[in-house]
């Protein structure tokens, strides 16, 4: 299967990362991690101490910010003023940042163009909240992966501890449901799985099973034959 565009999106640990990343790899796709933009402008913000709240200060902010994309060994880096932010945009208070942030429309303006010209030639797995809605609504396969909120506070749980980060599970159940209400209830962009999309729930599913149904869906003649 070559040069389509598929989209994963979902909230915050439903596995949507893990399988993209690992689709992307089958396929040998680009992997597009567009929540890690929003982090990039975050970590930023958060760096300079911004008023998001302050409309100037805020289009100022993105109008001077330089958000690229850089592919390194067939691994897609996000870098902010020449800086590639790696693993330091990887924290909670950046994700809370990110999806305050995230909110406001000139900042999803200034990222819209950037995702774009990343799926332009195809080939692409592209994951977050929006990509099936807003920034891909033509794709060639769209996703929405869901799960219980339980299982994924315990998900991100597991994530910290292994990566020996601070782990409370009362902080990341307060953490998570702040973010699903910020990405769901905002006006522009909300988290929603578009009409079009495979919704799977992933709660009780390994990622090697929420792959397989995804590959399924990917090679069953009937939906391919529509495409
Ligand atoms: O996916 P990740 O948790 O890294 O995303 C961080 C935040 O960025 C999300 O909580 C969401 O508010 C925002 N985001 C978004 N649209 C996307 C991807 C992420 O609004 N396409």
């Amino acid at each position: 299967m070559t040069g389509k565009v598929i989209t994963i999106d979902g909230p915050a640990g439903s596995g949507k990362s893990t399988v993209s990343r690992a689709l992307a790899a089958k396929l040998q796709y680009l992997y597009l991690d567009t929540g890690a933009l929003y982090r990039a402008l975050a970590y930023k913000a958060l760096k300079i101490n911004l008023d998001m709240n302050h409309p100037a200060k805020l289009a100022e902010f993105c109008s001077t910010t330089e958000v690229t994309l850089k592919n390194v060994n067939g691994k897609m880096t996000v870098w902010v003023d020449g800086e590639d932010v790696g693993e330091k945009i990887r924290t909670e208070e950046v994700g809370l940042a990110a999806s305050a942030i995230s909110a406001f429309p000139v900042v999803r303006e200034k990222l819209l163009s950037l995702q774009r010209e990343a799926g332009a030639g195809g080939g692409i797995v592209a994951e977050g909240r929006d990509m099936g809605s807003v920034v891909f609504p033509d794709a060639d396969f769209k996703f929405y992966l869901d799960a219980d909120l339980e299982e994924r506070i315990r998900r991100r749980h597991d994530e910290l501890v292994s990566k020996n980060r601070a782990a409370e599970r009362s902080a990341i159940s307060r953490d998570m449901k702040a973010r699903d209400a910020q990405d769901t209830n905002r006006k522009i962009a909300p988290l929603t799985s578009a009409p079009d999309a495979v919704v799977i729930d992933s709660t009780s599913l390994t990622v090697s099973e929420v792959l397989r149904e995804i590959l399924e869906h990917l090679q069953d003649p009937l939906i391919a034959d529509t495409k």
